[in-house]
């Protein structure tokens, strides 16, 4: 039925959208930091609700900010369809990293609404509240608690840079009600599917449209410190020093061949945090931390590597004879797509007249919770030179309406939507 409708994206009022929505920052454009619920983030909410509302959607906004503007379909008591992703943007960032999927989301239902269509399932278009660790160090902060995979009296208890935990903000902003009735029941969704940039370079560097993904890389993070002894880096002899920079010097070099020797060409380590106390040219560093990033799409793999990386860290300590205290930080387990999103989304890759190429996501994305709770998958759309969380951050009004177009087809099939006009009136043909 869906290949007989032909859509259309007008990708200009998407580009104005989106360029609408990057006004609600706390800095000039082209940079873009809108904080979860933060001023900023409020007035874009707002501004969001107004768009979803005036496309004739029900909007509602769940005890931890998630928003949900749902499409009613013809038969609304069938687990609905969810598309969407995020609109906090992190210090300094760009305008594209997942408002992409929350107004290119909207962009797909008017096209359907556009073309006649209706869909049977409901269509929710949810914006999920603070993907961005920014705010209180966590994550997915609205999916990991749909997908209950983070305990609610935990999630209040959250502690901003401020001292105000997450149960006063929501307080503070109007967000009532328990947090222990976020996550969604089991059969709230038949399927999920984000569209997002891809964030790397890849598809712009083959000249492909869309990125079809297969599998999302789980993050890792640990942070070891170690406890050496300071002194005068001048009068303190080689003879019995105990540097604190020594052992984490080598473990950073661990770190790097743990992922070349027991991982696969997917395996990433990378030690982005090293701080030297107390960091002057003419000191002996008598402390040192490390947090230390491993990811993978193979769960199994990925510990392996992670719990290697512990060890060695432990062991470096002994060696040097430093206090060294090792700390999981985080631990998320990767995600496969599901088979029923990922034909879904190469159809309409042929039915919209694209070129597409499956791949991995290698950042983290909403959808690697929302793939807990159901079928789940993901459309990329090539980026300028693959930056993402800089001011720079770019994807052409083609990218964009391909991706959204993508997406239509893709909810079409998902929610099997039907023409509600008779052939010949209309868009549809
Ligand atoms: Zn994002």
């Amino acid at each position: 039925m869906e290949n007989f409708i032909k859509m259309v994206i007008d990708s200009d009022p998407l580009v104005t959208e989106l360029n609408r929505l990057a006004e609600f920052s706390d800095v000039p454009s082209p940079a873009v930091t809108r904080i979860m619920l933060s001023d900023s983030d409020l007035a874009a909410r707002k501004y969001l609700c107004g768009l979803f509302q005036s496309a004739g959607l029900e909007v509602r906004t769940d005890p931890a900010g998630n928003l949900f503007a749902r499409w009613v379909g013809t038969e609304p008591d069938l687990p609905a369809v969810g598309t969407g992703s995020h609109c906090d943007a992190i210090p300094h960032s760009g305008k594209y990293d997942g408002t992409v999927g929350v107004l290119g989301g909207l962009a797909a239902v008017r096209a359907m609404q556009k073309a006649g269509l209706r869909p049977r399932r409901s269509i929710d278009l949810v914006m999920f509240t603070s993907e961005e660790p920014t705010r209180y160090g966590v994550g997915c902060l609205g999916s990991r608690l749909l997908s209950g995979q983070l305990d609610p009296s935990d999630a209040d208890q959250l502690v901003d840079s401020e001292e105000k935990t997450f149960a006063t903000l929501r307080k503070e902003t109007n967000l009532r009600g328990s947090l222990g009735d976020v996550p969604l029941p089991g059969d709230a969704y038949v399927a999920f599917v984000e569209l997002h940039t891809e964030q790397g370079p890849l598809l712009e560097q083959k000249n492909i449209d869309i990125g079809v993904v297969t599998h999302i890389a789980a993050p890792s993070a640990l942070r070891v410190s170690y406890q050496g002894v300071g002194g005068h880096a001048g009068t303190v002899l080689m003879e019995g020093r105990r540097d604190a920079l020594l052992p984490a010097a080598k473990l950073v070099v661990a770190v790097d061949r743990a992922a070349r020797d027991l991982g696969s060409k997917d395996t990433v380590a990378t030690t982005g945090l090293l701080e030297v106390y107390p960091g002057a040219v003419n000191s002996i560093p008598r402390r040192t931390q490390l947090e230390i990033d491993i990811r993978d799409i193979a769960l199994d793999r990925r510990d392996l590597v992670l719990a290697h990386i512990a060890r060695e860290a432990q062991s470096l300590g002994e060696e040097h004879q430093q206090k060294t205290v090792v700390e999981q930080i985080n631990a998320d387990p990767p995600a496969t797509c599901a088979d029923l999103v990922v034909q879904a989304i190469e159809e309409a890759c042929e039915t919209a007249g694209v070129s597409h190429q499956r791949m991995i996501s290698r950042a983290y994305h909403d959808s690697l919770f929302m793939a807990q709770v159901c079928p789940t998958g993901m459309i990329f759309i090539p980026c300028r030179e693959g930056v993402s969380h800089h001011p720079d951050e770019f994807a052409s009004p083609d990218a964009l309406g391909n991706g959204a177009l993508v997406l239509a087809h893709t909810l079409c099939q998902l929610a099997e939507a039907k023409p509600t006009r008779p052939k010949g009136k209309g868009s549809n043909v």
